[in-house]
């Protein structure tokens, strides 16, 4: 083959230095490349028909003929209902066929032992970066809208995106406390789709190569650990938000606006194997999963404000099949116990559906918090659909060993080993373990506060009952652990009672003095003079005369009255031991 052209011609054309082993190169890739088009010139192509085309590979161009789309119904499904030119908004609660569904899904009574159910979470977690993925804009939640913008999250021609590196070290960060394997080479791809929170036309995010592969995340199952295994971290830009008018959501409003403040927001979207059995696992998933992005500093974990989203993918099957069911993606879940009744209730509306023998279709449903029930919005695309293709404008990610290997040393404890030590060693509830590992101030003032001070019990008690009482922002605390640990040995010496300090730090909340200040300044010390305490009781003694008579008469029980008259005589400051002491003496002799 090679005979056919001239390669040394070629190199002498080009005017390019080529060595004797890059000519042996370019002659071997010439003489390839011509072998191929000699086997697709020979090739027979005449019933080759394109199988995703929709013209005749004859004509690469189609009639002009028009066709009417006759799935309609199912893309104008959101629209508001049309009379003439204007849009009719009844004050509709929820978008039409919703009667007909829940009719279908009339409980089965039995037991559904026979079925289980498959599950898989996709979480959607908002970095806490200063500005976006790609753009400088800020990130913060809240602001007027389109204010956070620029021509690049708004996809205006002719721009570049730049990437955020402070983005790359915290999805490393995700990957390394969730025990994935980060890959040296991850790649940004275009997502292509229409919606009009999406101004570019596509969202760019990682698809074929992600950033971490792997790992799994550990549950507590009946005090043990389980593992739900992950698929894989990747990293991608948020969309814009619809603003609808006049409803809470598309259904029944009278317009919808929409706000590109989120568009570009850095997310990290993390994936799980369809690996998780329950809707109480799935709940336990996403707790864990927040507390650890949480204690990483990495995401806000707010679910309501949607700084964590959870999607839950569900199928169910014959208990012993192993074939993996039709599945369903359930979206706007905004709570834990959200998470858990949408879950179960869709594992139940799939059971009802397999029952009556009727169909299971793949598409995805909200969940409605008011009636505590799902509705089906759109059928869902499969990955094809979208047309993924690596980001021109992008270059991949290449990762060193030696930044990664810096970054291991931010990794905290993992907050289920954290929650059994705070079960079984500082004997918390798991109501309080929970509350703890999922606030990254409080875990670190709890620690401290332990560490410093013996009586875990007490200390537990008074950081429950009445420090978070005041506030749930314990790193800008006016009142360090250290404060407080000097603050309850005031109570253990007797110098203040429990009473009063309750009061002392009431009243510390209120003007952010300094507790032991208030304790000295403001006369909350205990009286613990004796000679004080004596006078009080000679005079608590000779003002009530007739309580005397019937205390030295056998009335015992009245010796309680005595210590009640000197705790309001010093405003609950007298010292009960030393109280104790001179009252008995007193009043026998
Ligand atoms: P899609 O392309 O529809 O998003 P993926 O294959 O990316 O689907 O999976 C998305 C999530 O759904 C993953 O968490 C995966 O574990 C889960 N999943 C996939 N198939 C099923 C199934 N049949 N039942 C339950 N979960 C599933
Ligand atoms: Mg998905
Ligand atoms: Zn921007």
């Amino acid at each position: 083959m090679s005979g056919k052209f001239n390669i040394d011609d070629l190199i002498k054309l080009s005017s390019f230095e080529v060595s004797a082993s890059e000519k042996a190169g370019y002659e071997k890739e010439i003489d390839d490349f011509l072998k191929y088009a000699e086997i697709i010139n020979s090739a027979d192509c005449n019933d080759l028909t394109p199988s995703a085309h929709p013209t005749e590979s004859s004509a690469k161009m189609r009639m002009d003929n028009q066709v009417e789309w006759d799935d309609l119904e199912r893309i104008l499904i959101n629209a508001p209902v049309r009379d003439k030119s204007a849009y009719l908004v009844p004050p509709q609660k929820a978008r039409p066929g919703e009667e007909k569904e829940s009719a279908s899904t009339a409980i089965i009574a039995g037991s559904h032992d026979e079925y289980e159910a498959v599950i898989g979470l996709e979480v959607h977690a908002h970095l806490k970066t200063k500005s976006k993925l790609f753009c400088s804009c800020p990130t913060e939640f809240g602001s007027e809208p389109n204010h956070n913008t620029c021509p690049v999250c708004n996809g205006h021609p002719g721009v570049l995106p730049v990437l955020n590196h402070e983005a790359v070290r915290m999805a490393i960060l995700s990957g390394l406390a969730l025990n994935c394997k980060i890959n040296k080479k991850s790649v940004f791809a275009r997502k292509n789709y229409f919606y009009p929170d999406l101004p570019k036309g596509y969202q760019i995010s990682q698809f074929e190569e992600p950033i971490c592969s792997g790992g799994f995340v550990e549950i507590d199952d009946n005090g043990k650990p389980l593992a739900i295994k992950l698929n894989r971290i990747h990293m991608e830009e948020d969309a814009g938000k619809m603003v609808h008018v006049g409803a809470p959501g598309i259904w029944g409003s009278k317009a919808s606006a929409v706000d590109f403040n989120r568009t570009s927001v850095p997310l990290i979207e993390i994936v799980t194997e369809p690996d998780i059995k329950c809707a109480k696992h799935a709940k336990d998933y996403v707790i864990m999963l927040r507390s650890v992005l949480v204690q990483l500093g990495i995401c806000d974990g707010n679910l309501e404000e949607g700084s964590l989203r959870c999607d839950a993918n569900i199928s169910i099957r014959k208990v012993g099949e192993t074939k993996l069911g039709t599945k369903t993606e359930v979206k706007n879940m905004n709570s834990f116990k959200a998470i858990e009744k949408a879950i179960e209730f869709e594992i139940e509306r799939q059971i009802v559906l397999k029952k009556t023998g009727k169909a299971i279709i793949q598409e995805t449903r909200l969940w409605d918090e008011n009636s505590q029930k799902t509705f089906s919005m759109r059928s869902k695309e499969e990955s094809h659909d979208y047309r993924y293709f690596p980001d021109p404008d992008l270059l991949p990610i290449i990762l060193d060993e030696d930044y990664i290997e810096e970054l291991k040393e931010f990794v905290p404890e993992y907050p289920l080993k954290k929650k059994y030590t705070y079960m079984n060693i500082y004997n918390l509830s798991e109501e309080q373990s929970l509350l703890l590992i999922n606030n990254s101030a409080f875990t670190a003032y709890f620690d401290k506060l332990v560490s410093i001070y013996k009586d875990h019990k007490n200390a537990s008690n008074w950081f429950f009952n009445e420090l978070i009482s005041y506030t749930n922002d314990l790193k800008d605390i006016h009142i360090s652990p250290e404060n407080f640990v000097e603050f309850l040995g005031k109570i253990d010496s007797d110098e203040i009672s429990g009473k009063i300090a309750k009061e002392v730090l009431k009243k510390s909340f209120e003007t952010k003095r300094a507790l032991v200040e208030i304790i000295e300044k403001d006369g909350y010390k205990q009286i613990t003079d004796e000679k004080e305490l004596k006078k009080m009781i000679d005079d608590v003694i000779s003002a009530n005369p007739a309580q005397v008579a019937e205390y030295k008469g056998g009335k015992e029980k009245l010796f309680s009255f005595f210590v009640g008259e000197m705790m309001k005589k010093t405003k609950g400051k007298a010292n009960p031991a030393i109280v104790n002491t001179l009252l008995k003496n007193g009043l026998t002799s």
